[in-house]
């Protein structure tokens, strides 16, 4: 991973946490492929839920795009954009229902002023920044033994571990407003219900996995630095 090669020792910290991704991200997709072949009712597609969704919540002023890709939705806070995959854009699904009013509950989340996005937006600049540079600086000061200069390495790399953790709470909040709107609507009943809320479950595990992997590799970095600190003061 680091220095002159490969640390065997970042298998032990790394596996765990990147196995888990490999499940989370399986558990989606199956899940997703799963609920795609139950239809939704009245044979309402994804872009018509995103719409009513959005007029009920007084923000008919979002505008809805449509893009490549499966679980690629997102709504983009900036341009006031709600972006929806192709997988869920015309799809009348229950699962294409339960993504589009997840990233429907992103957009309310926006109107409202929700905290953790605010911060969670804010945090972008300074993650971007920290999982890029911060393995860097790390990089550079652990064999030169300028130690201090690896520490801010690591605290650069851990304002993109916040970013994973602030992330959890705005996924979950969207995902709740996501099962409510559906339910309080009627656009959702009974066993779909519980199909588009299984849905936003294996979501959310991605978010937790990411998040496991960011801190393995920060306790890592850790781990490594204070064994260094240690034999440095010998
Ligand atoms: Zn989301």
């Amino acid at each position: 991973m680091f220095m002159y090669g490969f640390d065997p020792v970042y298998f032990l910290f790394a596996l765990p946490a990147f196995a888990f991704v490999l499940y989370a991200q399986w558990k989606v997709k199956s899940t997703y492929a799963r609920y795609a072949q139950v239809p939704s009712p009245r044979g309402m597609s994804g872009v018509e839920v995103a719409q009513l969704l959005l007029r009920q919540n007084g923000l008919g002023g979002i505008g809805i795009e449509r893009i490549p890709g499966e679980l690629t939705d997102n709504y983009d806070p900036g341009a006031k954009v709600l972006r929806l995959s192709d997988s869920s854009f015309g799809q009348p699904s229950v699962a294409a229902l339960g993504v589009v009013a997840h990233e429907c509950g992103h957009a309310v989340q926006d109107k409202v002023g929700y905290g953790p996005l605010r911060v969670r937006s804010a945090l972008v600049p300074a993650a971007n920044f920290g999982s890029n540079i911060g393995v860097w600086v790390f990089i550079i000061g652990f064999p030169i033994h300028l130690l201090a200069l690896s520490w801010i390495g690591v605290g650069l790399f851990a304002l993109a571990t916040l970013f994973t953790l602030v992330t959890l709470p705005v996924e979950l909040d969207a995902s709740n407003r996501a099962l409510k709107m559906l339910r309080q609507g009627g656009f959702l009943v009974g066993a779909e219900m519980k199909g588009a809320e299984k849905v936003l479950t294996a979501a959310a595990l991605t978010y937790v996995a990411a998040l496991a992997q960011s801190m393995a590799t920060l306790l890592y970095f850790v781990f490594r630095l204070l064994g260094a600190s240690s034999r440095e003061e010998r």
